[in-house]
């Protein structure tokens, strides 16, 4: 009996391991279809300046949404990152950002960030697209922030390289490099001196919840602040929720927040409508 039960979990396993194929088969399916036919969306949340709690940036974040139902990015954005699809769809969300961001630089000063994939910084055209995503908005290269991750430093020796290369190109044009989630990845620090980069953006993980203000987070916090200035880059605490974590962070001396304390990510539109001047702080 034990045996025949063996052999049922396993077809049972093998059943699930199918299905979970094939409906990831499906979901890069719909997912190349959406991006053909511009039903992918770009929404956008605030970094605010702990200082005075005003909007310096705005983070790009992918959508795939319709009346009916929609799909999570931490979904569909693995799915399009082992399909290759991550390539069309991050110079997609680029473009798109860089041209709803250009008015908004040029009338408020506000900043871009967007979110690059690995295999992304891989292609060799990586920078010449970045460039041309400027140049064809308007977006001055000062005004941009891309965010990538650790994993930047895990492949091949040349991709590596090829990475490395990229943002150094553009770094000398003027973008600006944020690690994301910093802290949640398994490299050695050591890369916070090889990579090119300008700013650190601390994951939430790390955000201490206030009520209790737990001593061991605060220090963490504290020190990673610290190691930031010592290197000379720059801070962002993400997933700030509430006013007493801003209270607590600002305290720590991080610089910059983004979290649904601030604004949730919301479509250009609202963000062209909160940055009238009526509705900053002044
Ligand atoms: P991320 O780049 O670290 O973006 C921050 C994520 O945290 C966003 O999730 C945002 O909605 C969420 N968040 C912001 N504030 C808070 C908060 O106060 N509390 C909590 N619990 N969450 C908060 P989202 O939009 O679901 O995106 C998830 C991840 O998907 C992003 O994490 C990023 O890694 C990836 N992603 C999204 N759009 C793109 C894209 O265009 N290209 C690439 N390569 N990745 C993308
Ligand atoms: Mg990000
Ligand atoms: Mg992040
Ligand atoms: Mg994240």
């Amino acid at each position: 009996a034990a045996k025949a039960a063996g052999r049922d979990q396993l077809v049972c396993y093998d059943t699930q391991l199918r299905t979970r194929h094939l409906a990831q088969a499906r979901m890069v399916d719909r997912l190349r279809d959406a991006l053909e036919h511009d039903q992918l969306s770009v929404y956008y949340q605030p970094v605010v300046d702990f200082a005075n709690d005003r909007w310096v940036t705005v983070e790009a974040l992918a959508r795939w949404e319709t009346d009916e139902w929609s799909v999570s990015p931490d979904q569909f954005i693995p799915v399009a990152e082992d399909s290759g699809l991550i390539v069309a769809l991050g110079t997609w969300v680029l473009r798109k950002a860089c041209r709803d961001a250009a008015g908004w630089h040029r009338d408020h000063g506000t900043r871009l960030a967007v979110n690059v994939s690995v295999h992304q910084l891989r292609e060799a055209d990586f920078a010449a697209v970045v460039r041309t995503a400027l140049a064809d908005s308007g977006l001055p290269p000062g005004a941009l922030s891309l965010e990538i991750t650790e994993s930047v430093l895990v492949g091949a020796g040349t991709q590596r390289t090829q990475a490395i290369a990229h943002l150094t190109e553009l770094r000398a044009a003027g973008v600006v490099v944020a690690i994301d989630d910093f802290g949640t990845g398994f490299s050695s620090l050591s890369y916070l001196r090889t990579l090119p980069i300008d700013t650190i953006k601390i994951d939430r993980a790390f955000v201490p919840c206030a009520q209790t203000e737990d001593p061991q987070q605060v220090a963490m916090v504290r020190a990673i602040v610290e190691l930031a200035r010592g290197l000379g880059l720059g801070t962002v605490v993400e997933g700030v929720e509430t006013s007493a974590q801003a209270t607590v962070l600002k305290r720590l001396g991080c610089e910059l927040g983004q979290g649904y304390h601030y604004g949730r990510p919301v479509p250009a539109d609202v963000i062209s409508a909160t940055l009238a001047p009526e509705n900053q702080p002044a």
